[in-house]
């Protein structure tokens, strides 16, 4: 999936968990995202394509990406749940070093699950539980095509809604 077609999910899974009050185990509960919160979800958000040679966090960061790149090609391990987990998990401990609020890293895990499951919509896919399986999540929607054009337009428009509706008067 394109950049912006995460940026529009993302924005949509975002405002959703916003208005909306969810509780994780261990990290709390996720409403009202401070902007550190918010800054670790957009990080979790573009961080599993550092696999991806052409991608937008790959050519900011060139370093971590030649590293992962030893170890994995596009959409190997880094796009898994327990990557994302193991990153979580890293962040949380970080985080309760400076006494920060671990729900930071909740945020941070699920900017990273958003991406998962938005390029598991494309016929690539991901396998979602690598390397425990080799299972993989595929939808219909091409990279770079009109179709995906399409929905990430609908995707941001829904969220656009949902920001008027809840934060202004317009609706
Ligand atoms: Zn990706």
């Amino acid at each position: 999936m394109m950049l912006r077609s995460h940026l529009s999910f993302g924005l949509l899974a975002y405002i959703i968990l916003f208005v909306n009050a969810v509780t994780l185990p261990f990290l709390g509960t996720l409403n009202q995202p401070g902007l550190l919160a918010t800054v670790f979800y957009l990080v979790g958000l573009i961080t599993p394509d550092i696999d991806s040679p052409n991608s937008f966090i790959s050519r900011k960061v060139r370093a971590a990406h030649t590293v992962t790149n030893i170890f994995s090609k596009h959409r190997g391990f880094v796009h898994s749940i327990f990557t994302g987990a193991l990153l979580t998990l890293g962040i949380g401990f970080l985080l309760s070093l400076k006494e920060y609020d671990l729900a930071i890293a909740g945020w941070f895990f699920i900017g990273y699950l958003i991406h998962l499951l938005t390029d598991a919509m494309t016929p690539h896919g991901v396998k979602l539980f690598a390397p425990l399986s080799p299972y993989t999540l595929r939808g219909p929607i091409r990279t770079g095509s009109t179709h995906e054009k399409v929905i990430s337009l609908l995707v941001y428009s829904a969220a656009l809604l949902i920001i008027a509706k809840n934060f202004t008067n317009l609706l």
